[in-house]
């Protein structure tokens, strides 16, 4: 059985209380690991070896903490195969998409914010009879807390350009997914990252993540998980005055004009509704086509649905597991209100028993719907599981409205080869990306995040740069200059 442990001051420890919590690997269903469940007790001690390291790693100049995150980089890099079979066992994600996408875009987080740090400058106002200029500091120690989807993508997101800033991190992974947290721990360590720089504190949301941003120390909290709880934080660092970046749920609409390219638009639409076995925050789960289309795009939807394979994440399968048991049942109640709903169900609607090791894994069959109206519960709440919806329109404006008509604003995607149309819609939906005859495709250096209860802030770039720096005028009189 393995073991995560903190990782505080540069050394792995236990808890203070000694409290643990069993880790399951999703495609059997079994536990294969223990993990410390930090409390606030934990949480103070990270707090306390970040405060430690802060004034020496934000002395440093921009390029040394770059040549540091790169160094991480590199002993990512170097464990990539180990790092991706470790995603996959503890997400039950397939193998492949973890090596592809999980671990390669850590090791690319880390190098890009790395760059950006070494092109981060400010602004400078001059006159008349004045010179003002910006100072962008970090904020000392800052917090940041992530969910099970993409584990250690999401947290490299946070935590290189936290770092790349110059501030100090209590980190606290999602207790369900923290075996790549405890490796990149080791991997910073390997990289000969400073002691207290990286904190990183396991254990549940409501204990070790609460503690972390009530602790007085944290000044900044950077979240991604779920609108619930990311509420909740909300309210929790309000009355503190913390700086607080929410990137929170989606339920993200895919419009399918007539005149797309159709092959390209069924591919890519199955595979924005499927990837990771539709628990990514941008996963496009409800679906317009125009009515023209819509006979032709549904048969060949429901096809691609179909043909997908669902199984053991280490045979190279589509779809592996769902990421716990608990979300499994969450999922399969969800279709079952479908067709309470008056829903009906294309393709897939139930739980998958592999054959072998994985007959006893939390595995669900890509499922297709049709037939609901908007203001159903299906359509309005995330499901976060490979469960979408097909619904046709007639005109863009309804469209546009279809795509609206939820309290989310994470993502949208439209299909259509008419340029104005494309220009016309993208500004119409509310929603933080819109992507044309494409789906999550990412420049890191473009803003992200969600309008609505999809959250509050954005990363990506210089944005997440400004959220980890705290900006500071100067303003300095010129004499002999009249003002
Ligand atoms: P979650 O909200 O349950 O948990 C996220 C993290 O918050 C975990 O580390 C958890 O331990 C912690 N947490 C829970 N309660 C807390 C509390 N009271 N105080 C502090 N921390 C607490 O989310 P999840 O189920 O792990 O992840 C799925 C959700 O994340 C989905 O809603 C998905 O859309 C969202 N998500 C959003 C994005 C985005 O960029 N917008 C990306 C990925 C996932």
């Amino acid at each position: 059985m393995l073991t995560f442990r903190h990782f505080i001051g540069g050394a792995p420890c236990d808890s203070v209380d000694g409290a643990t919590l069993p880790v399951y690997e999703p495609a059997t269903g079994a536990q294969y690991a223990i993990v410390a469940d930090g409390s606030q007790a934990d949480i103070d001690a990270a707090a306390r070896a970040a405060a430690a390291a802060f004034p020496a790693w934000s002395a440093l100049p921009a390029a040394e903490r770059a040549s540091h995150l790169n160094a991480v980089a590199d002993a990512i890099e170097r464990r990539a195969v180990e790092f991706a079979a470790a995603e996959s066992r503890d997400t039950g994600k397939p193998v492949a998409l973890a090596r592809g996408m999980d671990i390669a875009r850590a090791v690319v987080n880390c190098r890009f914010f790395a760059a950006a740090i070494t092109q981060f400058s400010s602004e400078s106002h001059t006159g008349p009879g004045t010179l003002n200029y910006t100072l962008r500091e970090p904020h000392g120690v800052v917090g940041c807390i992530t969910p099970w989807n993409l584990p250690l993508l999401l947290f490299t997101w946070k935590i290189a350009p936290a770092l790349a800033a110059g501030n100090c991190v209590v980190a606290k992974p999602s207790e369900l997914t923290p075996a790549t947290a405890s490796m990149f721990a080791d991997a910073c360590a390997e990289a000969g990252l400073p002691a207290g720089v990286l904190n990183v504190v396991h254990g549940q949301g409501p204990r070790a993540g609460q503690a972390l941003v009530e602790h007085p120390g944290i000044t900044a909290i950077s979240f991604t998980g779920g609108t619930a709880t990311g509420t909740r934080l909300a309210a929790t660092a309000a009355p503190l005055l913390k700086k607080l970046s929410l990137e929170l749920g989606g339920k993200n609409p895919n419009i399918v004009f007539a005149d797309c390219d159709f092959e390209r638009a069924v591919a890519d639409s199955v595979r924005a509704a499927f990837l990771n076995q539709g628990q990514i925050c941008l996963c496009g789960s409800r679906v317009y086509v125009e009515r023209a289309l819509y006979p032709r795009f549904r048969d060949a939807f429901v096809a691609g649905a179909k043909a997908l394979t669902v199984g053991d994440p280490a045979d190279g399968n589509d779809l592996g597991a769902l990421t716990s048991g608990a979300h499994l049942d969450k999922v399969l109640a969800a279709i079952e209100t479908a067709r309470t709903e008056g829903g009906t169900v294309l393709a897939g609607g139930e739980r998958v028993r592999p054959a072998g090791r994985c007959a006893d894994g939390w595995f669900v069959a890509p499922t297709v719907i049709e037939g609901l109206p908007l203001d159903c519960r299906t359509n309005q709440e995330e499901i976060f599981g490979p469960v979408v919806t097909l619904a046709p329109f007639d005109t863009e404006a309804e469209a546009v409205a279809l795509a609206n008509g939820t309290r989310y604003g994470l993502v949208a995607t439209v299909w259509t080869r008419d340029l104005d149309r494309a220009h016309r819609v993208s500004r119409a939906l509310s929603a933080g990306i819109v992507w044309v005859n494409c789906w999550m495709v990412r420049d890191l250096r473009t803003p992200f995040g969600g309008v609505k209860a999809s959250g509050v802030g954005r990363e990506g770039g210089l944005e997440a740069l400004r959220f980890f720096t705290e900006p500071r005028n100067i303003c300095i009189r010129i004499a002999g200059e009249s003002e």
